[in-house]
């Protein structure tokens, strides 16, 4: 493009919080045809919130107890959810040692003596535990659209806990304008398959890929590439930043994290999905007034 449709283009941009990185970012969006984008903290709020507590073979509030002394060790969105719910509730500090992260997966720590473990299924097979009768409510949960974490105590299973992010206000708009532009719409989530499914479904997204590890996003986003798709996509988070990189166009939100936004060729300032559509409508438009 012209110098100076470059000036339009990012000016225009600009006006609508959507920063352009350099003329390549704005060029690049003209030939996007996906558009992949994260779920937590890009298409939902990324603010999870408590909504079942289920305990099995021991009192709701002991279960909470075990979960919260780990969670409150992990940065993760959903164990402050769970810390603060567990704070909220007033239920006992327990202290915890051995704490251990398990990206994509969990963590788990001793505390007051018994091995703790809090995370999604994929951590209890990994960690030989039955989880018996608390499956069906996991299941059920995950197909209302809830995430469910399940713990653990000394090799059995004592709970699920159920957690709500609600979508951003735009979310399904943003998704009908880009099918608009006939642009695929694809979801990129490591939370489970029915509940990225359920919110798929409620924003009119058909293709989901799900339970995707930490680092594990960048090879799904080359794998769409090596089937001839030109890329772009949208995260907020750490885990975001390599698949970023990797797509034709990486688009960060800016409430998201530094390395995001650091690694992104465009930077959605007002954090609105909707404007994904905007910064390719601006891409496609500089490049059109060169012609
Ligand atoms: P995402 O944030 O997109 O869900 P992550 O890779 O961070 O992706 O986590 C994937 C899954 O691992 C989560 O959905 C959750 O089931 C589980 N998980 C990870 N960390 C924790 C944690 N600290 N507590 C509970 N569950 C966790
Ligand atoms: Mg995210």
């Amino acid at each position: 493009a012209t110098p100076t449709a470059i000036m339009v283009g990012t000016g225009l941009g600009a006006q609508r919080g959507v920063l352009f990185k350099n003329a390549t970012a704005l060029e690049g969006t003209a030939k996007i045809d996906t558009v992949v984008m994260d779920k937590t903290g890009t298409l939902t709020k990324g603010e999870p919130e408590v909504t079942d507590v289920i305990a099995s073979g021991m009192g709701e509030e002991e279960m909470l107890a075990l979960v919260a002394a780990v969670e409150r060790e992990s940065e993760h969105p959903l164990a402050r959810a769970i810390d603060s719910h567990a704070a909220q509730r007033g239920v006992p500090v327990l202290a915890v040692s051995e704490f251990l992260n398990v990206p994509g997966h969990g963590a788990t720590a001793v505390v007051d003596g018994r091995r703790v473990l809090v995370g999604n299924l994929r951590l209890m097979t990994r960690e030989n535990v039955d989880v018996g009768d608390l499956a069906e409510r996991r299941d059920e949960l995950a197909a209302s659209g809830r995430t469910a974490v399940l713990a653990a105590v000394d090799g059995r299973a004592v709970g699920v806990i159920a957690l709500a992010d609600a979508a951003r206000a735009t979310a399904a708009a943003a998704v009908a304008a880009l099918h608009e532009s006939g642009i695929e719409v694809v979801m990129l989530t490591g939370d489970n398959e029915a509940t990225a499914r359920r919110i798929a479904e409620q924003l009119g997204i058909d293709t989901v890929i799900a339970e995707v590890l930490p680092g594990d996003k960048a090879e799904k986003v080359a794998e769409l590439q090596q089937a001839g798709n030109t890329v772009a996509m949208v995260g907020d988070g750490v885990n975001d930043a390599p698949a970023l990189a990797k797509a034709d166009i990486g688009i960060a939100i800016g409430a998201g994290t530094d390395v995001a936004i650091e690694t992104a060729d465009i930077v959605l300032m007002r954090s609105d999905p909707l404007d994904v559509s905007v910064a390719l409508r601006i891409g496609k438009g500089t490049v059109r007034k060169e012609r």
